[in-house]
């Protein structure tokens, strides 16, 4: 059997976490066996559905490299197909036609409460056999077996049982001739033959009523896996349209696509105590039976941690190229500063993000014109004037720019002058990037070129001179 997944989202809101951790194992178990992973939006709401959160959808997967092999599919686009389906179910009387009017239907519902019983369709119309129904409202039901038992082998559950009796006879088609959510994801699985259905446990109240149509529909009915919540890190569900972070956030915060992923296959999932997951990896280790029951929280430190090891431990050319794009997205021209590599090499033992690295080092796009008070208060003295002023003087000479000459140069100023090698550093630090912080000055004088040394240490010369 050829394993064939799919991704099913609904355009309903932002691609968060717990979305792309259902489309991470679907993918995955896909990939480990060879099959096949399918992209379909379930786009049947038409009030709820929006092409923003298509976009979501499609962009987050494609930044994580969740590449599809068939799809996406649009179930707006397959209307026809479940149209031609009710009508098969309506002829072998597998589905019948109810004219029950919605007041009918609330009262009949009303009085099921207040005898305390859970509210079903009593099943008025299911034996009438209606068939000419002119202009009149209808619906389409689907006629669920009345009797017996519903089982499934949950592969993180495990067996799972519904009574027929709790179930009543399904809407399959509305008043409006619009097929129903559970008909469509049906009528899909049969016809995009998907073999495991990997999804969040929201649906495990669906699946007997999917699994009766199945049946009904003769065909095989694939292997079910639901997966457990997943809770922010006060506790609560992540919920679509309440406190759930779109997934292309995490990008703009500077995230690395192989962070992200290794840290989402973790929330649910292990491999003894190993934490660190190469993509190859997650394609050869990945199993169902190792997804845990029990619910997850997301840890932002964690996350930030995995995006640290990543972009330490990634290959330089590729971190480079990451910044690259993150930083040009940012409107940063690249090419008006040092080399990305040498850049990335220097800064990303301090950093957990691109963001962060990219804050780091505007300093080498864009000019110094802004000095915090304290800067000014504490280190914008004649003393330090002049420590700039000798600099200013050896670097205008230097022939050879290389960090070895341009550390030699603090040295020499430190004798000459006698201030130490640590004044010397900050003042041209500050000058340098308007931080008190940063990687060791002399490489970032080097980085930043004579050139433009040379005039942000005049710059703060004459802003000295000028107070
Ligand atoms: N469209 C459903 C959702 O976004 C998923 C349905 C399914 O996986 O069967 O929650």
């Amino acid at each position: 059997m050829k394993v064939k997944t799919r991704f099913a989202p609904s355009p309903t809101g932002n691609l968060h976490i717990g979305s792309i951790r259902t489309a991470l194992y679907s993918w995955l178990f896909a990939r480990h066996h060879n099959g096949k992973f399918v992209l379909r939006i379930e786009d049947t709401d038409l009030v709820r559905s929006e092409l923003i959160s298509i976009d979501s959808i499609f962009n987050g997967l494609k930044w994580l490299g969740l590449n599809w092999d068939e799809g996406p599919y649009f179930q707006t686009k397959r209307l026809d197909r479940y149209k031609e389906v009710i009508n098969v179910m309506l002829e072998k009387e597998d589905a019948y036609i109810c004219v029950c009017s919605c007041q009918e239907l609330e009262e009949i519902r009303k009085k099921q409460i207040e005898k305390g019983n859970k509210p079903r369709y009593p099943g008025t119309c299911r034996n009438l056999n209606i068939k000419n129904i002119s202009n009149q409202n209808h619906v389409i039901r689907f006629k669920n077996p009345l009797f017996g038992k519903v089982k499934f082998q949950d592969k993180i559950r495990g067996e799972i049982v519904f009574d027929n009796a709790e179930l009543d006879d399904l809407v399959i088609q509305r008043s409006n001739g619009m097929p129903t959510y559970n008909f469509c994801v049906v009528v899909d699985d049969m016809d995009m033959k998907i073999t495991h259905v990997i999804r969040g446990e929201d649906h495990i109240s669906n699946t007997p009523r999917q699994i009766n149509i199945l049946n009904s529909l003769k065909v095989k009915i694939p292997v079910y896996a639901h997966l457990s919540m997943i809770l922010d890190e006060k506790g609560n569900k992540i919920s679509k349209r309440k406190n759930a972070i779109n997934i292309i956030e995490y990008y703009e915060n500077g995230f690395l696509p192989e962070a992200l992923l290794n840290y989402i296959i973790r929330l649910g999932w292990s491999y003894g105590d190993k934490e660190i997951f190469n993509i190859s990896e997650m394609k050869e280790l990945f199993n169902l039976k190792s997804i845990t029951k029990s619910s997850s929280t997301v840890n932002f430190k964690k996350l930030l941690w995995m995006n640290k090891y990543y972009i330490n431990n990634s290959p330089l050319d590729y971190v480079s190229n990451c910044l690259k794009n993150y930083m040009e997205k940012k409107n940063i021209n690249v090419e008006k500063g040092p080399d990305l590599e040498l850049l990335v090499k220097l800064f990303r033992s301090r950093h957990h993000t691109l963001k962060e690295i990219t804050e780091s080092c505007r300093y080498f796009y864009e000019e110094i014109n802004f000095f915090n008070h304290t800067v000014i208060e504490k280190y914008f003295t004649r003393k330090n004037c002049f420590i700039l002023q000798t600099c200013y003087k050896k670097i205008e000479k230097l022939s050879i720019w290389d960090n070895k000459n341009i550390s030699k140069i603090i040295n020499d100023v430190s004798e000459l002058i006698k201030v130490t090698k640590k004044e010397i550093s900050m003042i041209l630090r500050i000058s340098m990037t308007g931080d008190v912080c940063s990687p060791s000055i002399s490489t970032v004088i080097l980085l930043i070129g004579k050139e433009k040394a040379l005039l942000r240490i005049n710059n703060v010369v004459n802003y000295i001179k000028n107070l």
